[in-house]
């Protein structure tokens, strides 16, 4: 494996002009490993009828290693091989290739089936639910790759190998010295005669097991359904290892034999298993079985270009579900890289729940790697207005964790400024200075005693805010944002300044009298001049004798008390006058931040948060 990493990818390594022929002799033929324009028609033809969906159902697999966890790369790949199954009353299987034992992390495993759960995608076998090609953990099946590296040995298709690890780097190391683009395994142990191989592994030597690749039973030519004929680099594939020293297969074996005794007819996964695949071809063909069809598809970068890679921990899944995206809105985010429903179809018509995906899928893979697209925002969005409209309830429950995670976060932020510290802990992914305009959380955000309650927050109380202002919601972040006074308390100095800047443009600010107003006559003569305290003042007095239980602190109730007052509240910018009842509310609600509607915002905050804003403003500029 370790030299193809060395090589960076399928699409990355450089193509060889010219390549030493079995003869010696030169070659001046280009190795045209895609041929991406100028591919004869007959061939592409045959390609396209390859595309089209099976007419039999197909049996897919998803096989992730547990050496980290679901990202956006490997929630393409479980998709399209989920979507493939599916389209065609087929099987999806779960498999887990955990046979590098040192890579494993522990808790990758649990989190597999939870995010591929989230995300929707039940498989039909798998490590925890069994099946009839079971055990469907590789560290469980040793027995079988045994029994299959005997087989091999047995055919002289498989030799031991006893050299040293200490002999092995240095032969890598001496053809890097001598630039050689080949740093795989000489062959040295492939000429040991089969009794001396046999006894020195009978006493105990330790050896690791290598297919054959030279002669002629080795040929590693397949057709891709992406990627078209694929041939391998002169010199790439070198006698593999199959069967390590610890006694456990190598990704390579373990992968074929399992794909051909589960019965899987394809196999999508990432390009960087392309190079891999003469190596699957020739297994399969060693064992005389029928390889599954294989589509590679394209690597995911960023808009740099850059390989996506799991080290960016914003990718993976989790951090998606933590940010309140839907699984429905991430799940039509990926099935768009690399594929579309149909050419041509832009924005709203890329828009599709798992159901219209299956409906639509076919196997016309786009060629190359992919730039990671900005769609995620708009197409989670789409499925939330979808959500909303069909059951609100199921999207509460999904959106109230992740904003309850986000006010943490900024909450975390906020109490750090506040104790005067400027050193942030890692964690705190902000980078704006909205937790610097905070104050304390709003009384009702504690957690309820109950025991089954986020042990953080209000739940009830964060649900309640959400549902005020959901058709904004895009994510978590931004929602806890936006609305951060309803979920925090506004800082008196904030509400001082926000007036301030406010007034900057204004004359002055009057309450035309109902009676004045009814008269039509002329604001500058007949209304009072009043300052924004005491304006405050008279909103705090309208409010005073409204109960604050619920069935009293209602939207009717407010909005009888408050709408007269609202609307006789003016100021005047240049001679012009214009209305400013609701800027006052706006101001000592939330220090004039865009947000929902002011009096639901009321009901929710409740009257003596309200009451208290109200208060804090006026003594703001007192
Ligand atoms: N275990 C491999 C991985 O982690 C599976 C590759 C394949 O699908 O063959 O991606």
């Amino acid at each position: 494996m370790r030299f193809l990493q060395n090589a960076g990818g399928p699409l990355r390594r450089a193509l060889p002009r010219a390549h030493l022929s079995a003869a010696g002799t030169t070659s001046t033929k280009v190795f045209k490993r895609f041929a991406f324009a100028g591919r004869p028609e007959k061939v592409e033809q045959k390609l396209n009828q390859a595309r089209a969906l099976p007419t039999t159902p197909a049996r897919t697999r998803f096989a992730p290693s547990p050496t980290g966890y679901l990202h956006l790369g490997s929630l393409r790949t479980a998709l399209f091989n989920y979507l493939l199954a599916k389209a065609t009353g087929g099987q999806f299987l779960l498999r887990l290739e955990d046979t590098d034992q040192t890579r494993i992390v522990s808790d990758a495993e649990q989190r597999l089936y939870e995010d591929m759960k989230w995300a929707g995608l039940q498989w039909d076998e798998g490590p925890d639910i069994g099946g009839e090609f079971g055990p469907y953990k590789q560290s469980d099946r040793l027995p079988i790759y045994r029994q299959h590296v005997k087989e091999l040995l047995e055919q002289d298709k498989a030799y031991r190998c006893f050299c040293s690890p200490e002999r092995l780097d240095e032969i890598k190391k001496l053809a890097m010295a001598n630039g050689e683009d080949m740093t795989g395994y000489d062959g040295h142990c492939s000429h040991i005669p089969v009794p001396e191989s046999e006894r020195r592994a009978a006493s105990g030597e330790a050896h690791c097991v290598r297919f054959k690749t030279h002669g002629s039973n080795f040929k590693p030519l397949f057709s891709d359904l992406v990627y078209g004929a694929y041939k391998p680099p002169p010199g790439s594939v070198d006698d593999f290892i199959i069967m390590k020293r610890d006694g456990f297969p190598t990704y390579h074996f373990a992968n074929v034999v399992d794909d051909h005794l589960m019965e899987i007819t394809h196999v999508i996964r990432g390009a960087e298993w392309l190079v891999s695949t003469p190596r699957h071809i020739g297994l399969y063909n060693a064992f005389g079985w029928k390889s599954p069809t294989f589509a590679h598809v394209g690597l995911l970068t960023d808009q740099n270009k850059q390989k996506l890679s799991k080290r960016h921990g914003d990718i993976d899944i989790v951090s998606y579900r933590n940010k309140g995206y839907l699984p429905e809105g991430l799940l039509n985010y990926v099935v768009l890289l690399g594929w579309s429903p149909g050419k041509g179809t832009k924005g709203t018509s890329e828009v599709m729940d798992l159901q219209q995906m299956i409906e639509k899928f076919h196997l016309r893979f786009t060629r190359g790697d992919i730039r990671v697209s900005n769609k995620l925002d708009f197409l989670n969005n789409k499925h939330k207005s979808k959500f909303l409209a069909q059951s609100p309830e199921d999207l509460q429950a999904q959106v109230v964790p992740p904003l309850s995670l986000a006010i943490r976060n900024l909450e975390k932020e906020r109490a750090h400024l506040s104790a005067g510290s400027p050193q942030l802990s890692e964690d705190i992914d902000n980078n704006d200075n909205t937790a610097a305009t905070l104050g304390p959380l709003v009384p009702a955000m504690a957690p309820a005693a109950d025991a089954n309650a986020d042990p953080n927050y209000n739940a009830i109380y964060i649900g309640q805010v959400f549902a005020l202002d959901q058709k904004t919601y895009v994510n978590a972040a931004s929602y806890v944002r936006r609305n951060r006074y309803l979920f925090w308390t506004v800082p008196t100095a904030l509400y001082r300044q926000t007036l301030l800047d406010a007034l900057r443009e204004l004359r002055h600010l009057f309450v035309r009298t109902p009676a004045a107003a009814a008269a039509d006559q002329s604001v500058e003569h007949t209304d009072t001049e009043m300052d924004a305290a005491s304006i405050a003042q008279l909103f705090a007095d309208a409010l005073r004798d409204i109960p604050a239980d619920e069935a009293s602190w209602t939207k009717e109730r407010l909005e009888e008390a408050l709408n007269p007052l609202i609307k006789s509240i003016f100021a005047v910018r240049q001679e012009a006058q214009e209305p400013w009842g609701f800027h006052m509310l706006r101001w000592f609600l939330c220090a004039l931040q865009p947000g929902p509607a002011l009096v639901p915002s009321m009901v929710v905050l409740g009257k003596e948060e309200t009451m208290g804003r109200i208060q804090r403003a006026i003594d703001s500029i007192a």
